[in-house]
């Protein structure tokens, strides 16, 4: 049974509790970060850390816990739990000052900080980064503070169903006539040897993947332009991909039914993804 984190204990999972008037549980009053670990290590820790306590800032909440025993719980929790390859999944949220109320909390109520682990052995090795993945494009209705990293995940849960339902693996959201982003992801399309992907804005998740990769990518002297795109340009594309904390760097082959190149993964993806997880490994904490 694995050990999880809540409020300050180490506790197994079936006794970790959280209350009912939680204001994650109620009001999806919470942000969350996944930090992915290779060879039993940390990847990318300090851009998580920071993202979390942007996060945190904008949305008026406090930190309750420091960078050091963050960082200190997290190894507690891989080394404890036997991690190999997975994920620490952390979430903060305003707490549960004991009734349902609309209005935040004072600012004395003591916050909820929950941590655990997920293994995922052959993360790194993934058969689908080896065959790519199809995605579908479907409106994105989300609110319009994306940057934030809230618990918020209902449309993007709903996008990956609409995704599988048309015998797909994701979904690429689209605005204004163009891409935002995947249900949980950053997305690139590449032309000519070019990296194309959307600019910071509070549209998007400001990927703490995306930022490691377009840096590998400079780099490497591989061109970047971060410019929005449309769903018909993509499907033109000479390929295209995704970045996350527990995808790394992933290849799609298909969008809304047209292949991309032969339909297997692009030879920039693959690079990226090699280039990534090398970097990544050698940085790891
Ligand atoms: N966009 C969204 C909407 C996400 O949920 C995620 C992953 N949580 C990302 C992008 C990728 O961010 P990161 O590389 O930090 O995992």
């Amino acid at each position: 049974m694995r050990t999880v984190y809540v409020n300050g204990e180490y506790l197994p999972e079936n006794e970790a509790k959280i209350s009912i008037f939680d204001r994650g549980f109620l009001m999806a009053d919470g942000v969350y970060e996944v930090t992915s670990v290779l060879d039993g290590k940390l990847i990318d820790f300090d851009g998580h850390a920071v993202r979390l306590q942007r996060s945190l800032t904008e949305l008026g909440m406090q930190n309750p816990i420091s960078k050091e025993d963050l960082l200190e719980v997290h190894r507690e929790l891989v080394r404890t739990n036997g991690i190999n390859e997975g994920l620490v999944y952390l979430q903060i949220t305003r707490g549960a000052p004991g009734d349902r109320d609309f209005a935040f909390p004072p600012e004395d109520t003591p916050q909820t900080v929950v941590l655990f682990t997920q293994d995922k052995p052959g993360l790194a090795d993934s058969a689908q980064s080896k065959k790519g993945i199809k995605v579908i494009s479907i409106e994105d209705i989300r609110w319009g503070r994306r940057d934030i990293k809230t618990v918020q995940l209902l449309y993007p849960s709903m996008g990956k169903m609409m995704a599988k339902k048309e015998g797909c693996d994701d979904a690429w959201m689209v605005e204004d006539g163009y891409v935002t982003e995947g249900t949980s992801n950053n997305a690139y399309i590449v032309k000519g040897g070019k990296i194309i992907t959307r600019q910071l804005s509070t549209d998007i998740l400001h990927g703490i993947t995306r930022a490691a990769v377009l840096r590998f990518a400079k780099e490497a002297q591989m061109e970047v332009e971060e410019r929005s795109f449309t769903i018909d340009e993509a499907k033109e594309a000479d390929e295209a991909f995704f970045t996350s904390a527990s995808a790394f760097v992933m290849p799609v082959v298909e969008i809304d039914g047209a292949t991309l190149g032969d339909g297997t993964p692009g030879s920039v993806a693959t690079r990226l993804r090699e280039i990534y997880l090398d970097e990544s490994r050698k940085m790891a904490i």
